[in-house]
């Protein structure tokens, strides 16, 4: 694990690539910021996690190190050992994880719970869509710091990714006050993001072939075929809205079903002390 922090070692905000080591953009993004680093206002800790998955070119090495939170330092995996140490680097930092994946080339966010605390930064972020994963966090690094931003940036090893993950990181930079803003144009689209929140996995039966019919976060109707394993349609038996669907993104589910909850200026934010 490279960690690299500015304005001290108690850092208030941390930056995270490379939990996966199949996904570069993020560590293009630190390293690139980190290449001629600006003047940090708040302490922040960058770090790139998985270096040995990164070094093969894998996820990971033993176990996927988002879903081996929380961590133990003495345990049986590589990642279980490197969740407890990234956890107790990161602290209770408000952190930006970025990731990459096979199902949707622009950017959403993920949080664990839309708290007071996070709505400023989201409604910041040159993102499409905010997605609460709801019961969907066991494992990931929002059980062990419930004050993480997951980004997805892109398609996973594309250019487009790694460009998407620099505006990401500028943009968290700039709405935490780690960094003088730069941007003149739009400052916030706190009323306009919607967020989804996740329901329940979509179970892929085993086929040497997969199709997906519809777009992520695009309301798919009752009744209507979204899907298909060796030819043989997928039919959504209610309506929802697919996210993190693609045919090959996941061995054994295609994606979630997701509800609409609205646009984030009309939702009241949940509060950090209730
Ligand atoms: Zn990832």
């Amino acid at each position: 694990m490279r960690v690299e922090y500015f304005g001290g070692t108690e850092p208030e905000l941390a930056v995270v690539g490379g939990i996966h080591g199949d996904e570069p953009c993020g560590i293009n993004a630190i390293e690139q910021l980190l290449e001629d680093p600006p003047t940090f206002e708040r302490p922040v800790v960058f770090v790139i996690a998985n270096e040995e998955a990164i070094a093969a070119e894998h996820r990971y090495v033993e176990e996927d190190l988002n879903r081996a939170f929380p961590g133990d330092e003495a345990g049986p995996t590589h990642e279980k050992r490197l969740a407890a140490d990234l956890q107790s680097t990161l602290g209770d930092c408000l952190t930006l994880s970025m990731h990459s994946t096979q199902s949707y080339d622009g950017t959403f966010a993920l949080v664990n719970e839309l708290t007071e605390q996070l709505h400023g930064p989201l409604g910041q972020l040159p993102v499409d869509a905010v997605v609460d994963v709801g019961s969907h966090s066991k494992g990931r690094l929002f059980d062990a710091i419930p004050t993480t931003i997951e980004v997805e940036c892109g398609y996973q090893g594309s250019a487009q990714a790694t460009r998407n993950a620099k505006r990401l990181l500028q943009s968290f930079l700039e709405a935490t006050g780690a960094v003088a803003p730069t941007a003149t144009e739009d400052d916030s689209q706190l009323e306009e993001l919607p967020v989804f929140r996740l329901d329940r996995q979509i179970p892929k039966s085993e086929a040497a072939t997969y199709d997906v019919f519809v777009s992520n976060f695009e309301q798919v109707a009752k009744g209507e075929r979204f899907a298909a394993a060796d030819g043989v349609d997928v039919v959504a038996e209610e309506s929802f809205y697919p996210v993190l669907l693609s045919a090959y993104g996941y061995e054994t589910v295609f994606g979630y079903t997701a509800e609409y909850l609205g646009k984030i200026g009309e939702l009241d934010a949940r509060s950090e002390v209730a």
